[in-house]
């Protein structure tokens, strides 16, 4: 039976939780998107921290004070991004000092850094870069070797903060120089956290979370999430230990119920983290070694299950031909084993039809959910019922 409380060679260690801050206007007002802090809790998760807050936050001091302050509060690791040039919307350091209300200072091997960096380049340091030498009392600084700005290592009660620049490419070089080690060293043993993504069609996200109404409970362990995209139902399942077998290890009671409660529902199982397989991917997968070659028909989704399954079929020429009709469900005249057929809707109603060696089958879908997803959910309901008669028969 899968366990409810975390395993005892893990309950002395509580992890360390972590917390994220974007700061810049061109982030709040929505010009560009934050990949920064979906870099960073992706590294902090890797390291075994739990991250429970993301803030994104203006150029604008005020703001920024309780920014951290409230972070510093409730985390063991704070990291940021942004506001650490030399301009005068770049307020992150003033921030920091502020919160932990302390000065900030002034550090002359910095400042010969910042000049010798720009005699290098045969320009005198203009004076508002000065600023980019200065840290919160106590601080330290972290080395930016592509860049001019210094990021900000302090330690604030029993938090530590890392202010790392807005540059994504300037983050992820200190992230790696400096912080990821500096947070390695905090946690008591190196653990590694990982997901395993159960994929699943056929039924809608409650109904699949009214199959395993024990295990989609926050706190327990290990975790078990569900997400809903277009139709596709993905559960995940995350656990941690010394390494990726001990996680594998502490997930398999909990992937045996899923297993057993879904059934034929799942079509896929696959580590997080890498390309999500696809039902089209799969019954190419399944049509592999049977000589098969498919014929595909489509009326209301245009092409679009043509389009996925020349992806998935990779040079494997099993998909033989492809045809639009804008009447209902017809067979095409081309040579084939397996036919998939989609005709078009009449009255909120798709027929679509699955031809094998051993018959033929046919489902009526009902057209639900958004207009925008209509198209690839009819689109997954032929595959799966391609795939479902592919299995009958390998049974
Ligand atoms: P720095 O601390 O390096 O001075 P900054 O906030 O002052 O950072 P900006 O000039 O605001 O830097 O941004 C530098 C570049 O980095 C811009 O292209 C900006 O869009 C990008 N950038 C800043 N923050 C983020 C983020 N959170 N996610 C993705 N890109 C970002
Ligand atoms: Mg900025």
């Amino acid at each position: 039976m899968a366990t409810e409380a975390p395993p005892p060679e893990e309950a002395d260690e509580t992890p360390l939780v972590a917390e994220v801050i974007a700061i810049g206007d061109e982030l709040t007002t929505g010009q560009r998107l934050d990949t920064n802090s979906q870099w960073l809790a992706q590294r902090l998760t890797d390291l075994g921290l739990v991250v429970r807050y993301h803030t994104t936050v203006a150029d604008d001091l005020q703001a920024n004070v309780e920014v951290f302050q409230n972070a510093a509060g409730r985390a063991d690791v704070v990291v940021s991004t942004g506001g650490l040039g030399p301009t005068a919307d770049d307020l992150t350091r003033d921030a920091m000092a502020a919160a932990a209300g302390v000065p900030l200072v002034e550090h002359s091997e910095l400042v010969e850094h910042t000049e010798r960096l720009w005699t290098s380049r045969g320009r005198a340091m203009p004076p508002q870069n000065r600023r980019q030498a200065q840290l919160p009392e106590h601080a330290r600084a972290i080395p930016n070797p592509g860049g001019t700005a210094p990021g900000v290592d302090q330690t604030v009660g029993r938090c530590r903060l890392f202010a790392l620049p807005g540059v994504p490419a300037e983050m992820v070089d200190m992230w790696t120089a400096t912080v990821a080690p500096a947070i390695a060293a905090k946690t008591t043993r190196s653990r590694v956290t990982c997901h395993w993504l159960v994929k699943c069609f056929g039924a809608g996200e409650s109904a699949v979370e009214g199959m395993l109404p024990d295990l989609i409970a926050r706190g327990r362990y290990p975790l078990v999430g569900i997400t809903a995209s277009q139709a596709t139902i993905t559960l995940r399942v995350t656990a941690s230990g010394a390494d990726e077998a001990a996680c594998l290890a502490a997930m398999e009671p909990t992937l045996e119920e899923i297993r057993t409660k879904l059934g034929d529902l799942i079509y896929a199982e696959q580590p997080g983290g890498d390309v999500e397989i696809e039902l089209s991917t799969v019954v190419m997968r399944l049509l592999v070694g049977r000589d098969a070659m498919l014929a595909v028909t489509e009326g209301m989704t245009g092409g679009l299950l043509a389009h996925w399954l020349i992806d998935a079929d990779a040079g494997r020429n099993i998909l033989t031909s492809t045809s639009w009709s804008a009447n209902a469900v017809t067979t095409t005249r081309a040579s084939f084993t397996h036919h998939l057929a989609i005709g078009n809707a009449r009255d909120g109603v798709v027929p679509i039809e699955v031809i094998t060696p051993q018959g033929a089958v046919q489902k009526d879908i009902q057209l639900v959910g958004h207009p925008s997803i209509q198209r690839p959910l009819v689109a997954k309901h032929a595959l799966n019922l391609l795939r479902l008669e592919l299995l009958k028969q390998s049974q």
